[in-house]
Formats: C-alpha cells, sequence, structure tokens
C-alpha cells in the first residue's frame, strides 16, 4: 500500500509537548506535514509550570528536517482557542488537520470533588476540544474538507472511580464526535474520536506490568489513518492501545414493547425482557424496529 503522507497539510495537535500528541507530531511531521505543537505547559493537574515542552519539541523536529511551530495557547479559553486557530492559518495559510488531545486530570471521590473540579476538567477536555473546533470548521468547510480527531476514554463509556469530571468530559466528547460527523458530512469534514491507552505521566501509576506494549506508537497509527484524504471513517469511536485496534459499537437490546397504556408496575413485570441481552440491536436498526412494532400494535387493535 502506498504510504499515507501528509505533504502540505497542516496539523494542529492541541496539548503536543507530551505523552501520545508528542508521538503524533513527531509522526505527522516525519509524513511531511507542517505541524502546530500547541501545548501551555501544564501540569498533570492542570498547574503552571515553566516548562516549555512544546519548544523542545519543535526543535527536535526541526533538527530531523520537519516543519513545526510551538504554540502556548490555553485551548482551555475561547479566546486562545481560536488564536491558535488564526495563528495557523497566518504562517501556514490553510488547516487540514485537528488531533483535540490536551487534557489534565483532577480525580477526586465524588462526594469530595468540588465544582471548580468538575469546571476545569470540562473546560481542558471539552470545551477545549469544542473551541479549537469551532474556530478551524469554517477554514475546513472552505477548503472543501478536512479530519478532526477527538481523544475521549474508556472512562467516558464505562466510567471510572475518582473521575466523575472527567468521565462526563470524554463521553461529551462522544456526543461531540458524532454531531459533528453528520453536520460535516456535506462539506467534506470526517471527525472521529479515540479511547486510547499508553503509558505517559497520565498513567504511569497505572499501567504496570504491561508498560512494554504500552508505547504512544502503538495508538499514533490510528490518529495518522484518520486523519488522511484517503480515510473514509466518520463518527466512529475507536478504542486502541497496547497493538489492539477496535472499534466501539453502540447497541441496545430489543427490549421490551408496551402497547397503549404503561405502568411502572408493567414496567417491573416485563424487568427480564427489558434487560435480556440475548436479542441486541443496533440502534442504527432500532427505528426500523419501532416502525414494525407501531404496525403490529395497529394491526392487533
Ligand atoms: P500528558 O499529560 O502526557 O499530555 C497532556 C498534555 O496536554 C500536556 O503536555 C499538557 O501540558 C497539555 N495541556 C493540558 N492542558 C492544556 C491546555 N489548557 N492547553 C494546551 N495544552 C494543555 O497526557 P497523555 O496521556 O498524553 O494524554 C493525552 C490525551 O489522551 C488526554 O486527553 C487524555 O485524557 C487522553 N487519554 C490518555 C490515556 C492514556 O492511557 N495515556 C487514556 C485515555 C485518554
Amino acid at each position: 500500500m502506498d504510504q499515507l503522507g501528509f505533504d502540505g497539510k497542516v496539523v494542529v495537535i492541541t496539548g503536543a509537548g507530551r505523552g501520545l500528541g508528542r508521538s503524533h507530531a513527531l509522526q505527522f511531521a516525519q509524513r511531511g506535514a507542517l505541524v502546530v505543537v500547541n501545548d501551555v505547559g501544564a501540569g498533570l493537574h492542570g498547574e503552571t509550570t515553566t516548562e516549555s515542552p512544546a519548544d523542545e519539541l519543535v526543535k527536535s523536529i526541526n533538527q530531523q528536517g520537519g516543519t513545526a511551530i510551538a504554540d502556548f495557547s490555553d485551548i482551555s479559553q475561547p479566546q486562545s482557542a481560536a488564536a491558535l486557530v488564526d495563528r495557523t492559518v497566518k504562517e501556514f495559510g490553510r488547516i487540514d488537520v485537528v488531533v483535540n488531545n490536551a487534557g489534565i486530570l483532577l480525580d477526586k471521590s465524588f462526594p469530595k470533588m468540588t465544582n471548580e473540579d468538575v469546571e476545569r476538567v470540562m473546560r481542558v477536555h471539552f470545551f477545549g476540544s469544542f473551541y479549537v473546533t469551532q474556530a478551524a470548521w469554517p477554514h475546513m468547510k472552505e477548503q472543501g474538507g478536512g479530519r478532526v480527531v477527538m481523544t475521549t476514554s474508556v472512562a467516558g463509556y464505562l466510567g471510572n472511580f475518582g473521575q466523575a469530571n472527567y468521565g462526563s468530559a470524554k463521553a461529551a466528547l462522544i456526543g461531540l464526535t458524532r454531531t459533528l460527523a453528520i453536520e460535516g458530512a456535506r462539506a467534506g469534514i470526517k471527525v472521529n474520536a479515540i479511547a486510547p491507552g499508553a503509558l505517559t505521566r497520565m498513567t504511569e501509576n497505572l499501567i504496570g506490568d504491561l508498560a512494554s506494549r504500552m508505547d504512544p506508537g502503538f495508538v499514533t497509527p490510528v490518529v495518522v489513518y484518520l486523519s488522511h484524504d484517503s480515510c473514509p471513517v466518520t463518527g466512529e469511536v475507536l478504542i486502541v492501545g497496547g497493538g489492539r485496534v477496535a472499534r466501539l459499537l453502540v447497541e441496545q437490546n430489543r427490549g421490551a414493547f408496551f402497547a397503549e397504556t404503561m405502568s411502572a408496575e408493567q414496567v417491573a413485570e416485563a424487568w427480564g425482557t427489558i434487560t435480556d441481552p440475548t436479542q441486541p440491536l443496533l440502534i442504527a436498526d432500532v427505528a426500523a424496529e419501532m416502525g414494525m412494532i407501531v404496525e403490529m400494535n395497529k394491526q392487533g387493535s
């Protein structure tokens, strides 16, 4: 197969100074993209530091013959997110790919979680992705298309102890991904998400024995594929890490159907059918099935 090249393509990656974003930036640069390495240099919990990982990475990309610029915008603020996109277009003339990757953690059990803990995490993960994508959208539309990759998490669709804030923000990104895939279809903008697993400072206390398999290099190839012009996929969530790539499927079971009247007692009685896992139904087929039941009820009455 031909190499998936990015010559002349402009790729913005948020939170790209470290971890997964860094790995993505290096790959895109090696494949010829003009890369904007955005990173505010935050601590793991969003605290301000004196570190400048974006600068260091850009130096190393440019030394290796690639083209990259560093950007220090805090994407959790709408004006800074817009400034990141403005600057990209000013410096490189266009914007083809946005990889929303920046993230922080503020884990606490639910009773201890403050409003501030929720707002800060939502602000970086959800609003940051929203702001950057919204600023890039009109440019992509005008150019006839573009690619957006969101970074969600298993915590977004399964939940995780201590992550009421993070899980909610990551779930919101799945809704955003699926909605923007619908809205972007006519403009040629494809929007997907990854739920990654890799050894970074975010996970170094969790991964343990699996560390040797959990290199970010086992995640980045999926981001690169989803960002390429040739990729037809949109609205999907890919679970990626440790050498496995899988598709998140959303399904319902067939469920129970109630004709005309419905009570809490009937719901309790039908609980076995309502929760029966042996008859799964893909969401896409639910509408058809509901139509069929309405027809059946009409015929029966
Ligand atoms: P990381 O901490 O190594 O990197 C995150 C980067 O985001 C940091 O360099 C940080 O400075 C930057 N950042 C934070 N707030 C920012 C802001 N407001 N503006 C710009 N940059 C900001 O973490 P990572 O593990 O590489 O995580 C990358 C993404 O992947 C995150 O969204 C994370 O939630 C997600 N994720 C990671 C894993 C994993 O296994 N590592 C699992 C699930 C999801």
